[in-house]
């Protein structure tokens, strides 16, 4: 069934891929993301699908809400919400500054709760929702230098399990997506940056011998996101070739 999928994030990386699998699984597709929404929405709209594009920073609650209600009256309500919007920053623990630490947890934590927040009322009317939330391996077994990036992808498991016990009985589902290493741009951007010793040398590290790619991730959401997986909620489902970091 075609439904209206919200995929933050999706001008890159995971959300991208995301985006392209739930116009595959032919759904109607809108593109949040601060930047490239654009031309992520014109190469899903090429290839024969319904997207549109929307410009929105999703740690500011009045452009969340302006965009999702452009979302519904172009595309109509919406039935699957993917939050793949995310930063990271590499910096040891005593050299967080206050405002660095605000904008990851605004980002990536309160920027998935602004977003879930603005996209439920359509759900909980219809009676039936799919929310998939990405977060991070490294909140399952901490990183060094990432303690803000950690803190906010273990509110998100924590929001995430809160969502679906809250919402278990009005047919709408809550999981998360934890991600190892996925090569993207950004994680090429903190290999770039030396933060890392880089995706080609991590990613034979990998059980599996290589990094996931977003079509991994976008396969077990496409699930998630699926009729079938209405007894699935409140899970964290790895994707990670085996690896916790
Ligand atoms: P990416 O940088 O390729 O994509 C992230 C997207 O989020 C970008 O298009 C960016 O413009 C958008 N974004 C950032 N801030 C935003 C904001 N304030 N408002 C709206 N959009 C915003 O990164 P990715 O690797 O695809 O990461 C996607 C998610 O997966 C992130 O939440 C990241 O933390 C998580 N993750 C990634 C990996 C990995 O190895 N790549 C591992 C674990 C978790």
């Amino acid at each position: 069934m075609s439904r209206v999928a919200v995929v933050t994030g999706g001008a890159s990386g995971i959300g991208l891929g995301v985006a392209q699998r739930c116009a595959a699984d032919g759904h109607r597709v809108a593109i949040v993301d601060l930047r490239g929404a654009k031309s992520a929405a014109e190469e899903l709209t090429l290839g024969g699908a319904t997207a549109l594009a929307v410009e929105v920073d999703v740690s500011d609650r009045q452009s969340v809400r302006a965009g999702f209600d452009r979302i519904r009256t172009e595309l109509g309500p919406i039935g699957i919400l993917v939050t793949s919007a995310g930063i990271e920053s590499f910096t040891p623990v005593l050299d967080i500054t206050d405002e660095g630490w605000d904008r990851i947890i605004a980002v990536n934590l309160t920027g998935t709760f602004s977003c879930v927040q603005a996209a439920l009322p359509d759900m909980l009317a219809a009676g039936w929702g799919r929310i998939v939330t990405i977060s991070s391996s490294s909140a399952q077994s901490g990183a060094p230098a990432m303690a803000h990036y950690v803190a906010s992808k273990g509110g998100v498991i924590g929001l995430t399990k809160a969502l679906a016990v809250e919402l278990a009985r009005s047919g709408i589902t809550v999981n998360t997506i934890p991600p190892s290493l996925v090569d993207t741009p950004m994680a090429r951007n903190a290999e770039a940056a030396g933060d890392f010793p880089g995706v080609d040398v991590v990613g034979p590290m990998v059980p599996t011998g290589r990094a996931g790619t977003p079509a991994d991730i976008a396969a077990a959401c496409s699930y998630l996101c699926s009729d079938e997986a209405s007894y699935v909620t409140g899970q964290v489902i790895g994707v990670n070739g085996g690896m916790y970091i």
